[in-house]
Parts: structure tokens; C-alpha cells; sequence
């Protein structure tokens, strides 16, 4: 009994000096900082295929058929609707499989034969309400929901986070007889990413090529910039790993053609510069609605040390071919979370080669004081798992994940993603 005892004071004399020893005071100042301080280290998983449930795909008539919502068109998420009377509907949206990163993605058209203002209650499968609804005429162009015509239901707590959303949000919409589409985020499908790939192609130094085929076999494209067949020093860009992450898309739409512009700068970089994007990861994932997942049913980035999923595979083929002809001198993924974050790999690890990616975040925070935004350094790289610790470890690349917040002002990440193109076109430069 006494030695018991004696065991149950020493463990927890041990607790209690682990935990006092556990805060070095700068850990204790880096927690003091405030924003958005990103999400821990990433549990390793198995990326081996797991089932998925493929949403039904039709159209809900009601109020004696003349009230309607659909998800048939790309990138569309709805999986159930219910009318509860007095022009009231509650949507239900649930995820491609679980466990999945709470990013409940919903998208979906609604019109009436008869003018009026109807309410939405939307309702998600384990998650609250993290994006605000979007709202457009034409599927194209997409605006925030008027604040006066939304409604949090039980509002979080916190400034970040799943916690800090509303359980559910109601909508009131006026509907008519053309569709009105309700969406989480503007709608980048395949083929609206394509249309953008295809114009910026115009351009004589721009081609754009297929590299392989999804899961579900649409075409992935990669985009070559290249103006000069003696530029041989590499740049790695991708994006939309995760389909809902369309703010993380459209700072790098900005970053690809502030490259491909007509400045002094950008000229003067292609010559000895070329630069691989491939803008959309997870086509399937996107046409489908998906919160996170591919058709796999797997985070995508957490395939890049097993590649057991195509759409990594395909990159990871490109890039070993490419790395005989070339060398690369960065990388960059582009995601979306609850605020812009940088997720760089320490310099204990990269020594000075990874130096250039944290001078590059300084002269961009530098030229955009107006919003501060947190590094979040890693110093694991085995197992590689993400794509940034894939490019640094097997091809070489100072290497990034840059985060845009989902609530980022669009003309914002349009200037961030400006302002990021020419700090590292500058700072490749002076290497
Ligand atoms: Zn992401």
C-alpha cells in the first residue's frame, strides 16, 4: 500500500516537473503573439484508399412544385432537403467520408416559379458553419451573402477555428424563376480553372499539358512558363489539394501572373527562370463537392511519402523527370485555413538554403504591414507526408505552405499574391 502511494507521489512529482520545465520562455512569448497560430503537427496516416459516398445528384421540387434546389452542376454539395413550412427549407450537407478536416463545403442552386423570399437553414454532418455563403446570378460571379439576410444559430466561441463558427446559419434568399447559386466559396471547378489556364496559354511563353489522370480520370494540367531554353533554374507551384481552399487558389492565380507579366521584373526573371504549376490537385475532389478528400477518399497531402493516390503520383513522376534537366530553387503549395499562416520547414533543417523563404516572408509582411500574419516553423521531415517536405527533401527546394484565411479580402490576396511573385522573383535574382 505505502509503496503504491509512494510510486503515485513520484509520477506525479514527475508530471508536475515535465510540466513546469515545458515552457522555455520564448515558447511562452511565441503563444503570447496573437492571430491565427496554426494547426499542430499532422498525425501519420495510411493513404490507402477508403471508401467514399458519392452524393445523389438531382433536383428537390416543393411547395406543390414550384420551389426547387439542385446540385446538378460541378463543384455543386447538397445531400438533403427538407420543407418545414412558411417558405422555410433545411439543407443538409454531409462529408465525402470521416474522418475528414471540418471544411464543410455546400454549394447549390434554388429558384421558384413564383418571386419570394425564402429561408435556408443549412445543417452539416459533424461540423458547425465555416463559410459564409456566397451568392450569385450567373454561377460566374460570386458575392458575399448581405450580412442583413444571415443569421448565426448558436454563435461559437473564439476568434479561430471550428469552435469559434455558428452551428448553423439561416439564409433568407429572394428566388425567382432563374437560379440563384448558394455556395461556400467562389465556384473554381476544373473547368473554370482550365479557362484560366487556357487564356494565360495565350501567351507565346506559356504552354499548359496533361500529366496524368485523376482517380476519377479528368485531366490533370500542369502549366509550363518558360521563356528562354536556357532557363534551367526551377520554380514548383501547386494549389487546391483541398477543394474548398479556393482563397489559397486565388492568391496563387495572382502569383502566376504577376510572373507572367510584362514588368521589367518578370522578364528579366524568366530568363533564367521557368516555373511549373499545377493550379488544381484535386480536380475530382472539386467537380464533386468534396470537403477535403479525392476520390480515394484520402488527404492528398498527406500522400507524399507512400503516393498510393494518382494525383500525387502524377506530380511526383513530373518532377523526378524534370529534376535531370533542371534545378530547383523553390517550391510552394497553396492551402486555405481560419487565417493566412506561413508553414515553412526550419533552417535547422534547411541550414542556409531555407533562409531565402523566411527573407521572403519578411519582405513581404514588410510590404503588407496592414495584416500580420504568423509563421509556423516546422522541423520534422521524415516522414515527408506533405508536399513542401516532399520538395525539400527529395528534389531540393526551399519550400512553402502558404495559407490564405477563408474571410481574406479578395483584392488582398490578389495584392498578396502580387507582392509574394515579386519578393521571391527578387530575391531568386540576387542568389
Ligand atoms: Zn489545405
Amino acid at each position: 500500500m505505502r509503496t503504491k502511494n509512494l510510486i503515485a507521489i513520484g509520477i506525479l512529482f514527475s508530471v508536475v516537473l515535465i510540466s513546469s520545465c515545458k515552457k522555455t520562455p520564448k515558447a511562452a512569448e511565441i503563444e503570447k503573439k496573437t492571430g491565427y497560430q496554426g494547426q499542430g503537427k499532422s498525425p501519420v496516416v495510411s493513404t490507402e484508399d477508403k471508401p467514399i459516398q458519392k452524393q445523389w445528384r438531382g433536383v428537390w421540387a416543393f411547395n406543390d412544385s414550384i420551389t426547387f434546389f439542385s446540385n446538378r452542376f460541378e463543384g455543386a454539395r447538397l445531400n438533403g432537403v427538407a420543407y418545414d413550412g412558411d417558405d422555410h427549407y433545411t439543407i443538409w450537407v454531409t462529408a465525402e467520408n470521416t474522418p475528414i478536416n471540418v471544411s464543410p463545403w455546400y454549394a447549390f442552386q434554388v429558384w421558384s416559379e413564383e418571386p419570394r423570399d425564402i429561408t435556408v437553414q443549412l445543417n452539416y454532418q459533424d461540423s458547425r458553419s465555416r463559410y459564409y455563403p456566397k451568392i450569385s446570378t450567373d454561377g460566374k460571379n460570386f458575392k458575399p451573402l448581405d450580412s442583413t439576410n444571415f443569421k448565426s444559430i448558436n454563435p461559437g466561441e473564439g476568434e479561430f477555428g471550428i469552435k469559434a463558427a455558428p452551428e448553423s446559419a439561416e439564409l433568407t434568399i429572394r428566388v425567382n424563376e432563374n437560379p440563384t447559386w448558394i455556395t461556400a466559396q467562389e465556384l473554381y471547378t476544373s473547368s473554370v480553372v482550365q479557362e484560366w489556364v487556357d487564356s494565360l496559354s495565350q501567351k507565346p511563353f506559356i504552354e499548359n499539358y496533361p500529366i496524368g489522370l485523376s482517380k476519377e480520370e479528368r485531366t490533370m494540367h500542369l502549366m509550363e512558363i518558360n521563356e528562354n531554353e536556357e532557363a534551367k533554374k526551377a520554380l514548383m507551384i501547386i494549389s487546391r489539394q483541398h477543394p474548398p481552399e479556393v482563397t489559397g487558389f486565388l492568391a496563387m492565380k495572382s502569383f502566376i501572373e504577376t510572373i507572367s507579366g510584362d514588368t521589367e521584373l518578370a522578364k528579366t526573371f524568366r530568363q533564367e527562370h521557368t516555373v511549373f504549376a499545377v493550379p488544381l490537385m484535386n480536380p475530382d475532389g472539386a467537380d464533386n463537392g468534396h470537403w477535403r478528400h479525392n476520390m480515394g477518399g484520402i488527404d492528398l497531402n498527406r500522400d507524399w511519402q507512400n503516393f498510393n493516390q494518382p494525383e500525387t503520383r502524377n506530380v511526383r513522376d513530373f518532377l523526378v523527370e524534370k529534376d535531370k534537366d533542371y534545378e530547383f530553387v523553390f517550391g510552394a503549395d497553396f492551402h486555405s485555413t481560419w487565417d493566412d499562416i506561413y508553414y515553412p520547414i526550419d533552417t535547422t533543417v534547411t541550414g542556409e538554403k531555407g533562409k531565402i523563404i523566411f527573407d521572403w516572408i519578411e519582405n513581404i509582411s514588410e510590404r503588407l504591414p496592414q495584416k500580420q500574419t504568423n509563421i509556423s516553423a516546422s522541423d520534422e521531415i521524415d516522414p515527408t507526408m506533405v508536399s513542401s517536405k516532399y520538395f525539400y527533401v527529395h528534389h531540393g527546394m526551399p519550400a512553402i505552405v502558404f495559407e490564405l484565411g477563408d474571410n481574406t479580402s479578395r483584392p488582398f490576396l490578389k495584392e498578396k499574391g502580387k507582392v509574394a511573385a515579386e519578393e521571391i522573383m527578387k530575391l531568386l535574382m540576387e542568389e
